[in-house]
């Protein structure tokens, strides 16, 4: 049987993500040390776990309304409120989704019509492109640098903009660059945005690890909450990668919009864990301080031992990656993440994997222990010695 004629055009036009590739091989050999992975390597604070333990108990096994549990809507409100001084009414201007990926996908389905172009600031996260391709649209990358510390600046978002541009991607912190864009920067950003009349779909995964700086969204600044489609969730700054709880926060004439796609193809996200998700958002400062505080040792210590190795690396203000150069060793991102991992087991992943302009680096998730990560390092060394 042919089974390609069955295929939709879109569906084959997706292109499986080079992370997958790369961790399917890591997988399969023994003793390999992963900073691969893009995910916490803390276990959900014990609180979280027992509220919705209890919430199963309980008997809280039903569907509850499409856009979450009230309850939970309103510490969401409270908390882009108290955090990054974002006003959003629980009744029906959030929606909790299906981790932070729904939330997106709910986004620009609701945004693009066929041709619609999205700039999507690279390097990026992987999923950005296919999503905007699978809603119609069209991902048009906008590359920055190292030199810079890969912050987009308003002359590289200018020279993508055409007369199909409808919105712009921005993650800060970034994955897989860690940058993080503060105020001044992103007021400029604003002011681009504004003048070509663009929405912002903003990706605050990372909002909770930011290192230096305390963290700004785009959405609190003048002018910005009426284009501002706010992504969000509990995987990264709360360790709860496996619940899959996001949520999403815009102007009640777009999340109207999204829910009904959301009502449609998810219903609701699962009622046990938005008790835990409640939780996490009333009772888990001191615990997510804490991981925070790991996570900028570690980010301290690779940064350092990167540039002793002789890899460049910028330090980044967020997140829980490293994206150092590889341009000193002659090797392709490829050819150095692929010897890498045969020669010494530490798995990195390929800058390419997030677009043209990560050729030439790799990026290193520090969310493993610092045990492990002294050990990578020894190893890197080792790998790198044996190059030059
Ligand atoms: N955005 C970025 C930038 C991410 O790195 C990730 C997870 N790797 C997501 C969104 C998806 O997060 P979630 O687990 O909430 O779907």
């Amino acid at each position: 049987m042919n089974y390609q004629v069955y295929l939709s055009k879109t569906a084959k036009q997706i292109q499986p993500s080079g992370i997958r590739k790369f961790f399917d091989l890591a997988s399969s050999m023994k003793d390999v040390i992963s900073l691969g992975v893009g995910e916490p390597d803390f276990i959900t604070p014990w609180n979280i776990r027992e509220t919705t333990i209890a919430s199963l108990e309980e008997g809280y096994t039903s569907y509850t309304a499409n856009a979450g549990l009230m309850e939970l809507r309103q510490e969401i409100s409270a908390y882009l409120e108290r955090r990054f001084h974002a006003s959003y009414a629980a009744e029906d201007e959030i929606i909790v989704t299906v981790g932070a990926s729904q939330a997106l996908d709910l986004a620009f389905r609701m945004l693009l019509n066929t041709g619609d172009e999205v700039l999507i600031v690279e390097p990026a996260f992987v999923s950005y492109a296919s999503l905007v391709t699978m809603a119609g649209g069209t991902p048009i990358p906008i590359s920055t640098n190292a030199d810079n510390g890969f912050k987009v600046t308003v002359e590289q978002i200018e020279k993508g903009i055409t007369d199909k541009t409808k919105a712009i991607l921005l993650c800060s912190p970034n994955n897989p660059t860690g940058t993080y864009l503060n105020e001044e920067e992103l007021t400029k950003i604003a002011q681009v945005v504004k003048k070509h009349d663009l929405i912002v779909v903003s990706d605050e995964i990372y909002a909770e690890l930011t290192y230096d700086e305390v963290y700004s969204s785009i959405t609190s600044i003048e002018g910005m909450y009426e284009r501002t489609i706010v992504i969000n969730g509990f995987s990264k700054g709360f360790a709860m990668t496996g619940w899959r709880l996001g949520f999403v926060a815009a102007p009640r004439e777009f999340t109207q919009v999204m829910l009904k796609i959301h009502q449609f193809t998810t219903m609701c996200a699962p009622h046990m864990l938005q008790h835990g998700a409640i939780e996490a958002l009333r009772n888990s400062a001191d615990n997510v301080e804490n991981m925070k505080n790991n996570y900028r040792r570690r980010r301290n210590y690779i940064v350092q031992s990167l540039n002793m190795i002789g890899l460049n690396c910028h330090t980044p203000g967020g997140a829980f990656y490293v994206f150092p150069s590889i341009k000193s060793t002659g090797l392709t991102s490829d050819e150095f993440a692929e010897q890498l991992l045969k020669q010494e087991k530490v798995a990195v992943v390929p800058g390419n994997a997030f677009g043209q302009c990560g050729e030439g680096y790799v990026r290193c998730s520090y969310a493993t222990s610092m045990e492990q990560l002294q050990e990578a390092m020894k190893r890197m060394q080792r790998f790198v010695d044996t190059l030059v």
